[in-house]
């Protein structure tokens, strides 16, 4: 059962304008009539990756002295059938008799079920200081919105989303084991490694039902952990099939990309990083999978003190844009720092999987955009007026914008790597798109 949230609030507050901010899509009519009669409005709506029921209660009529009843009536149909209230005011309007009325009805009635005060149409900032007024309605402190542009609007998402019960255990225990895709050009290397890691952990090995054709799949456990290991080499091996191994391979990479939440990229040592391994990292993290590259064969490297350094700054050189993977040097015969390949892909899929708040998030860029923001080509200032990061796994970052569609490629990647400077996301492909608010 997903969970519903209604907006209730006299006519004319901005409720469909919220609704449609919300759902993202312009389904509610919106009128600046006050009392225009419509049914209820209900739809999907999804917060980073929460959906959720939004109800827009409507059906007014045109009486005045019937408002008040018809806000109250539908205010009691949100408080049984709701697991959230977003109750909305105007502070254009200032609080009214009506508005006492339904916070007075939600304080009483609303034990267990949250109520969101979203003070409406707080679009300059000069109004910031009437909407603080509105705490005098005992809901709490007020969340200060303009439906119209969105402000406001992520955090209150942000906070009613937090109020939502945790996932059924079944879905979270599905979500929360590692899945990784152990993948490289033919003999990297590949099998061996995935024999370093599942032989140490022999005891609590179980091969999957269900493995496919195109690759094995094995469970493994590590600190209190759960990962699934996708191997694309191993069946080539058992099943000793003649076959186009470039072909095959390839195939077998993609379909073991899509399923896994990071990629460990092995690289031959000895070989140095070709065409053909940008090729799959290249593949992994079109399919936004996270990843990182092992290069493996470690013991076959003549080293000094200095020489894993100068591997890793020429592998670095050879991924540009693409240093935000990490490296790691390991050696699948001496198993020397498979693990620690293993954990940094944990710290990966943990990095993919976060969220940043809302409000964290534009304390952190906000300034800096404004210090250096987009410019179009034709000159036009674009003002970001907000950023929200929308969806995990892969993360998704909004940077809500006028003229969101003049800015220019190489600001999406500027703005990329700020988000990486402040918060990490180490070897996670993260999306940045600027969307016109
Ligand atoms: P509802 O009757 O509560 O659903 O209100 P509507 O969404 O139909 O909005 C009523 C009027 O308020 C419309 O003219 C909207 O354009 C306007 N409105 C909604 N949100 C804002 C806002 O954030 N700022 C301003 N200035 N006007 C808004
Ligand atoms: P795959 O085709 O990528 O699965 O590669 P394999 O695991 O079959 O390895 C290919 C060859 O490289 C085999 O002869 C392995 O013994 C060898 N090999 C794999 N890893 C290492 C390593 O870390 N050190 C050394 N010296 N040899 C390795």
């Amino acid at each position: 059962m997903k969970p519903t949230v209604a907006i209730v609030g006299r006519p004319n507050v901005g409720k469909s304008t919220l609704f449609n901010r919300i759902v993202g899509k312009r389904h509610a009519i919106v009128d600046d009539q006050p009392g225009v009669t419509r049914d209820r409005n209900v739809l999907d709506a999804e917060w980073c990756g929460r959906s959720f029921l939004l109800v827009d209660t409507g059906g007014y009529t045109k009486e005045e002295d019937a408002i008040s009843r018809a806000v109250l009536s539908q205010a009691m149909l949100a408080i049984e059938e709701a697991d959230a209230i977003i109750f909305v005011c105007d502070v254009r309007a200032g609080i009214t008799d009506v508005d006492i009325e339904v916070a007075d009805l939600l304080r009483k009635k609303v034990a267990q079920k949250k109520v969101y005060l979203a003070v409406n149409k707080v679009d300059s900032d000069v109004l910031r200081a009437d909407a603080e007024a509105f705490r005098k309605l005992g809901l709490g402190e007020p969340y200060l919105i303009a439906g119209e542009q969105g402000l406001g609007v992520a955090e209150l998402l942000d906070d009613i989303v937090k109020s939502f019960p945790s996932l059924p255990e079944k879905e979270q225990s599905q979500i929360s084991v590692v899945k990784l895709a152990v993948v490289g050009r033919p003999n990297v290397g590949k099998s061996s490694f995935v024999n370093a890691v599942l032989g140490e952990e022999r005891q609590i090995v179980t091969q999957i039902a269900g493995t496919t054709r195109d690759s094995i799949d094995s469970a493994f456990k590590r600190n209190g952990q759960d990962f699934i290991l996708i191997d694309t080499a191993g069946l080539r091996k058992r099943a000793k099939v003649e076959e186009d191994v470039e072909f095959f391979s390839t195939t077998r990479t993609e379909k073991a990309l899509e399923r896994a939440d990071v990629a460990i990229v092995i690289i031959d040592a000895t070989q140095g990083i070709e065409k053909q391994d940008l090729r799959i990292i290249n593949m992994a993290l079109e399919r936004k999978c996270g990843a990182l590259i092992a290069i493996n064969k470690w013991d076959l490297i003549e080293k000094d003190a200095k020489t894993a350094e100068v591997f890793r700054e020429a592998v670095a050189a050879e991924l540009k844009s693409l240093s935000y993977l990490p490296v790691v040097t390991v050696s699948a015969v001496t198993k020397q720092r498979v693990f620690k390949a293993i954990d940094l892909a944990k710290e990966i899929w943990e990095a993919r999987r976060t969220r940043i708040e809302t409000s964290l998030l534009n304390r952190m860029l906000l300034p800096e955009i404004q210090r250096s923001p987009p410019w179009s080509k034709s000159g036009k200032e674009i003002k970001v007026k907000y950023i929200a990061q929308l969806a995990v796994e892969p993360p998704l970052f909004a940077f809500y914008a006028g003229n969101a569609k003049l800015v220019p490629e190489s600001y999406r990647k500027f703005v990329e790597r700020l988000i990486r400077e402040k918060f990490g996301f180490r070897g996670v492909p993260i999306e940045v798109q600027f969307r016109q608010k």
